[in-house]
Order: structure tokens, then C-alpha cells, then sequence
């Protein structure tokens, strides 16, 4: 068997050194000293490569997560340091397990990422004509998750330890869990979906919910979108702007992220009385250039003074589309926008010092942006995963 100290041996030989503890690897595993572990779904596998753990790997009894199991006609090769780091990383991970699979005392199905902590516990959802199992639908959720977190992290100069903690994800089928989850972790007595922003971000909500209704595409689309709000609010410094006059900032991102993934937004979780929105079919584009050709007067002053419970149906469109402006033509603005309003700052400085342009100015200049460059037609939405 292969041991550990040939990770700190690897530093010091190279490979071609004649007597090479890593060894040569044979014809059989073509010189990896590993072959790939058979226990794993062939889709699923290049998926299980980009995350950092996950707990149905992990079950695997032949290779505890490594995903690749040491070459039995050899006496091991180079990817036998990628089999020993991967198991240690699994070692790491699998010895903290998540608050609720505590709570539970029975397994959940967990995928760390970069940048997210997610926990699905369902039968199946459908996406499309398919059906989606928890651990198909905690990857495909991984992947958006982590799409989105690329694009924000290149807009604010951002990296995955910028963020206090990992944002904890959790979906449930089962109201009664969630509802626990709610009450006993998240200390909040409520049914509903929620979010708890801060230091250790996280967000519960049941499959079944309205606008969820146990569709994968629903579902990843609220992870998304409610993602955007929680790694806002401990991204460089923990704050969040939701409660202070940003709230177009907070909401607009949390749509823009959510529309960039799925060109469509279908998520309005700040107020949850907010649930039955569903403004323009969530496409937006369209409905932007239509809205601010009739509505003439200015609409900044009112929108930059509210918070992100506060913003009123096609206020959330506007928010997005004003971000949207911010984000394709002034993008480094961003990052001290959000410090900004972390600071309480009012809008009409932060317009002023970073982009060059009082609130009367900015709204003239975003409103001829629109009209100069969005699309006749809406962007097509995704209809599966
Ligand atoms: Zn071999
Ligand atoms: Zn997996
Ligand atoms: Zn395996
Ligand atoms: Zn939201």
C-alpha cells in the first residue's frame, strides 16, 4: 500500500530519478500507479472532480471519495499523490459534518465547493423530462452555484476566502424538516423559506415551497439568486446592506446573478410576502426598455431610498436593470459600492465619488444605456439544468 510520506517525498524526486519511491506506474494503470474507481456514476464522475467533497463519494467503500484506487499490479505512481491529498481533503470534511446532519443523525446528501455548502434531502425533483435524485441535483446545483460565484468574484476582485464562511444551502422535501431545521438551527419559528445573512451565512427552504414547486430548475435558480445575497453579506467585511438604503444593490445583484445563469429571474425572497410575484415572466430585458419609455420621470430618488424589503414588484426589475448598467459599463464601481453602502453611505456620494455622476446624472446616462442596448427579443431561458 501507498503512505503518506510519499506527498512530502514528491517535493524533493523527480520522476526521473531511477529508484523513485512514487514509482513508475505499470502497463495496466498506464503508468498512473491508480486506476479509477468503478463504484461511481460515469456521468456523475467528472462532476465529483470539481467539488470538494461530497457525501455520496464519500460512502464509497472502495476508495472513501478518492475516486481513483491504487493500482494492485504495481507498486504505485504519480497519481498516487492525487489519491493520498484526496483523501485527506475527504478525511478533513467528512470529520465536520453539517449542523442538520447532526441535527437528523442520518445521512444527508452534502457538496462542498469553493465557495458553497450545500445539503439536499429529497427523493426526486424533475428537471424537464428527467427526474433528478439528491445527488444529481446537489451537483447541478454546485456547478450554477459556482458559475455564478466566478462571475461575482471577477466583478468585485473577489477570492472564495474573501467570504467569512462557506454559504451553507440547504433544500428540503420534507416541510416538517425544514421547519426544524428553521426552528432548531436557524432559530427562526417559521414555515417559510430563510435566510440568515451574516457571519455563517446559510438558507433553508422546503422543495415543495410555491415557486419552487419541486422543480430543479426553480429550486438551483433560488439557490443562485439567494446565494448572491448571503455571500454579499460577509464578502470582505461582514455586513448586510439588505436592511440599509441599498436595497437595489442587494436585490439587483441577487437578479442579475440569478438572469446571467438562467436568463430568466423567478426568485423574490426578501419579503416573503413577496412569494406570488412573478413580474413579466421574469424576463426582463424587454419589459425594461418598454418600462422606461413610459415612465418619463425620474425614478432613482425613490428606488435608492429603499431597503430590499421594501422595493415594490417592477421595483426589482428596475434594480437589476439599474445593476446591470453598473455592472457592463462602470464594473468598478461595484466593489466600493458595496463597501459603501457597508458603511451606510448614501447613494447620492458613492454616485458621486465612483462614478463620476450625481443621481440626476447617472439616471439619465443608465436610462440612454438601455435604450441604446438591450435587445427587440429577450434572451432565451434555460428550460432543464
Ligand atoms: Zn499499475
Ligand atoms: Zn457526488
Ligand atoms: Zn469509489
Ligand atoms: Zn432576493
Amino acid at each position: 500500500m501507498f503512505a503518506t510520506y510519499v506527498l512530502v517525498a514528491a517535493a524533493s524526486l523527480s520522476a526521473q530519478v531511477p529508484d523513485n519511491p512514487i514509482g513508475h506506474g505499470c502497463e495496466y494503470c498506464e503508468n498512473r500507479g491508480t486506476e479509477i474507481c468503478e463504484n461511481h456514476d460515469k456521468d456523475l464522475l467528472p462532476l465529483e472532480e470539481q467539488v470538494l467533497f461530497c457525501s455520496v463519494s464519500a460512502a464509497c467503500k472502495k476508495c472513501a471519495g478518492a475516486l481513483l484506487v491504487d493500482c494492485v499490479r504495481c507498486n504505485g505512481g504519480p497519481d498516487n499523490i492525487l489519491l493520498e491529498s484526496r483523501l485527506l481533503r475527504y478525511e478533513r470534511f467528512a470529520a465536520s459534518p453539517a449542523a442538520p446532519e447532526k441535527l437528523f443523525d442520518r445521512p444527508l446528501t452534502r457538496i462542498i465547493t469553493e465557495h458553497y455548502d450545500i445539503l439536499i434531502d429529497i427523493d426526486t425533483v424533475k428537471d424537464g423530462t428527467r427526474k433528478l435524485n439528491a445527488h444529481e441535483l446537489a451537483h447541478a446545483m454546485a456547478i450554477e452555484l459556482e458559475a455564478a460565484a466566478a462571475l461575482l468574484n471577477e466583478h468585485f476582485g473577489a477570492k472564495p476566502q474573501d467570504c467569512s464562511k462557506r454559504t451553507r444551502i440547504w433544500y428540503w422535501a420534507n416541510p416538517k424538516d425544514h421547519k426544524r431545521v428553521n426552528l432548531e438551527i436557524l432559530e427562526q419559528n417559521s414555515d417559510m423559506g430563510f435566510s440568515l445573512y451574516g457571519v455563517n451565512p446559510a438558507t433553508s427552504a422546503c422543495t415543495a415551497a410555491k415557486g419552487l414547486d419541486s422543480k430543479a430548475l426553480n429550486i438551483v435558480s433560488n439557490a443562485v439568486h439567494k446565494g448572491t445575497h448571503l455571500r454579499f453579506s460577509n464578502l470582505f467585511r461582514v455586513e448586510w446592506i439588505g436592511n440599509k438604503k441599498a436595497g437595489w444593490f442587494d436585490v439587483g445583484a441577487a437578479h442579475w446573478y440569478e438572469d446571467k445563469v438562467f436568463q430568466r429571474v423567478s426568485t423574490y425572497c426578501i419579503d416573503e410576502a413577496n412569494n406570488d410575484l412573478d413580474y413579466e415572466g421574469g424576463r426582463w430585458h424587454v419589459a425594461m426598455r418598454r418600462y422606461l419609455l413610459k415612465h418619463k420621470e425620474g425614478l432613482l430618488p425613490d428606488l435608492l431610498a429603499q431597503i430590499s424589503g421594501t422595493l415594490k414588484e417592477e421595483q426589482h426589475a428596475v434594480a437589476w436593470c439599474l445593476y446591470d448598467w453598473v455592472a457592463t459599463v462602470h464594473p468598478k464601481a461595484l466593489k466600493p459600492l458595496l463597501m459603501g453602502y457597508k458603511d451606510r453611505k448614501e447613494s447620492r456620494d458613492l454616485f458621486r465619488d465612483f462614478l463620476g455622476m450625481s443621481v440626476l446624472e447617472a439616471e439619465q446616462a443608465w436610462r440612454i444605456w438601455v435604450a441604446e442596448t438591450y435587445p427587440i427579443k429577450d434572451p432565451k431561458p434555460r428550460k432543464n439544468l
